[in-house]
């Protein structure tokens, strides 16, 4: 199957528990106010990818303990993402999932694929007037957090890096993770530059 991806990240710390590969899909509708990453709410093409391409890259990607889907919104992708959730958790790799839904909006068949093969889901939309700072994988306050398997836990919550700053080849920034307040309206100059921020 095929996904309309905005970007990937081979290795970060900062995007569920350990070193995870990081998926980023492109598109979200859900357009929550304050929203770090609006460049992937367009469903445009931006750069799709088979889901056995990217099942490859997983694979030959050493010492990561999992993967990680967030976005723009997984969910909208939800049949491809179950594909390469299954392949990673073929690979013995857990699964970290993002999303702006409430676990309770989750009902089609493409969504409860997802599920199954998710281990932590983040849910919930970001609440610019609830953000909180030292948030383990979250934004604002609202937002929950379920473990649906047995693999990880609340302990896997205290060590998370807020945020990671990654150069890339190209000379480009990449910023990801949960940074505070006050170091996001400080980088506004790197947002600029192309830098992403969730
Ligand atoms: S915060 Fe997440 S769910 Fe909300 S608009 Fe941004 S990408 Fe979509």
């Amino acid at each position: 199957m095929r996904l309309n991806l905005a970007h990937t990240l081979p290795r970060s710390e900062a995007n569920g528990p350990g070193a995870r590969f990081v998926v980023w899909v492109q598109g979200c509708a859900l357009a929550c106010p304050g929203c770090w990453n609006p460049d992937t709410w367009s469903f445009a093409r931006r750069d799709l990818r088979e889901t056995g391409e990217v099942a490859a890259e997983i694979a030959a990607t050493t010492a990561i303990e999992g993967v990680t889907f967030t976005g723009g919104e997984p969910f909208d992708q939800a049949r491809a993402l179950a594909e390469l959730g299954r392949a990673a958790r073929d690979l013995g790799l857990s699964v970290f999932v993002f999303t702006g839904y409430d676990l309770d909006e989750l009902t089609t068949p493409a969504h409860r694929a997802l599920l199954d093969v998710t281990d932590v889901l983040v849910a919930g939309r970001y609440v610019e007037a609830e953000r909180a700072e030292g948030l383990a994988w979250r934004g604002s306050t609202n937002q929950r957090v379920y473990f649906l398997t047995e693999r990880y836990g609340v302990a896997d919550m205290m060590v998370a890096p807020e945020l990671e700053i990654v150069l890339g080849p190209d000379g480009s920034l990449l910023v990801t993770g949960f940074p505070g307040r006050a170091f996001v309206s400080g980088k506004i100059d790197l947002a600029r530059k192309g830098a992403a921020i969730g």
